[in-house]
């Protein structure tokens, strides 16, 4: 996943004779292929963090040949996807990989991290083995605002010169630290390469693929429904009290207390991480990333269900008025929730089905009351 390993694979490929199309048939690349899918497979499935261990022996050509063209057919197959959840996870599972090795990686990190980053200074305090990592403040400014915590304000870092120290904090040294920040970078890395490659693939290309691609889907499909139907929420799904309680914070305005208890309940019901929820509310005009991590926790921790329409309406946090959105008018509509499923319901149903269901009440209840 580093810039350099595109030319790399690049030669891997050009040195062994191997085309796309060995890639996907040849019968001596299997190990590259299975290889290539057990990796998807843990990043899209791996909610709580992938295992970067491999049990490739990376110590043979053969073994480095395998893992570096595993990546590659991984990545190809999220590619012919074409399906934003796919990469959307393989994209957390493979950044996330890279935060824990590159956190490891005493050896060469310099090298790792002056390939994200525009440059790293090492400090080694006297008496002490521990090395803290210094990174450049236009690097951290860019990529602090995408990290939740106290840690990650500029105002809370030591800064000399233009530098800015990653001391160690919450159980991890400066390595650790500072390697938190490249997996940003590895993202950016990630989503950028995947969409150039989709934008040159064409449908011909992407049928090579059509096998992996359809085992995969389906298991994301599966997987996603049996964690939590909500997770595969994009943005047009969210329910206008949802949507105006994000933006508004987004925009510095005040949002009351029931608001926010909403906010982040129902951020929660849609599978965001704490971390995620969290973000939502740095916009806020009384913003404190200490307290907003603990008051998210709570609701976390105590599965806290999201207000229903009613006691969204008497709070003053139902933005709709009769004839603003057809869906809030229905006389079942009585949840947000509700609101979501009925979305997805018209998104990912066959068409003919699609026309059907748009005034229809969704399947499965809500329960529970709001907290
Ligand atoms: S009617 Fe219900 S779902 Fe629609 S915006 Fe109001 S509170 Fe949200």
């Amino acid at each position: 996943m580093l810039p350099q390993g595109r030319d790399h694979i690049r030669d891997v490929l050009g040195e062994n004779g191997i085309s796309v199309v060995d890639l996907i048939e040849a019968p001596w690349l299997e190990d590259v292929r299975n290889r290539g899918r057990l990796r998807l497979l843990e990043s899209v499935m791996h909610r709580d963090g992938v295992d970067a261990t491999t049990v490739v022996d990376l110590s043979t050509d053969l073994g480095r040949m395998t893992e570096a063209l595993s990546f590659l057919h991984a990545m190809l197959v999220v590619c012919a996807s074409f399906d934003e959840r796919l990469l959307a996870r393989w994209i957390e599972g493979e950044a996330s990989r890279a935060d824990q090795l590159f956190g490891m990686d005493s050896g060469n990190f310099n090298s790792i991290a002056t390939s994200y980053i525009s440059g790293l200074k090492e400090e080694r305090q006297s008496g002490s083995k521990e090395v803290i990592y210094w990174v450049p403040m236009s690097d951290f400014i860019e990529l602090c605002p995408k990290i939740s915590g106290n840690y990650w304000r500029l105002a809370n870092r030591p800064v000399r010169g233009g530098w800015v120290c990653m001391n160690s904090s919450s159980g991890e040294d400066s390595r650790q630290r500072t390697s938190r920040l490249l997996k940003e970078r590895v993202r950016e890395y990630l989503n950028d390469s995947c969409r150039e490659r989709m934008e040159r693939m064409d449908d011909e290309f992407a049928a090579l693929f059509s096998e992996p691609v359809e085992r995969i889907t389906g298991l994301l499909s599966e997987r996603v429904s049996a964690e939590m139907p909500m997770s595969a929420a994009v943005r047009e799904d969210w329910p206008p009290c949802f949507e105006s309680a994000v933006s508004e914070l987004n925009q510095g305005v005040n949002v009351n207390h029931v608001g926010r208890v909403f906010l982040a309940s129902f951020s929660r019901s849609l599978g965001h991480s704490q971390e995620q929820t969290c973000a939502f509310f740095s916009g806020a005009p009384d913003y404190n990333a200490e307290t907003t991590s603990y008051q998210v926790a709570h609701v976390y921790e105590r599965e806290y269900t999201p207000h229903g329409c009613a006691s969204l309406k008497t709070s003053a946090r139902c933005p709709v008025n009769a004839g603003d959105d057809t869906l809030c008018d229905q006389e079942w509509m009585s949840h947000p929730l509700k609101y979501l499923r009925a979305k997805q319901r018209r998104r990912f149903q066959a068409p003919s089905e699609d026309v059907v269901s748009q005034e229809s009440e969704p399947t499965g209840s809500v329960s529970g009351n709001s907290s």
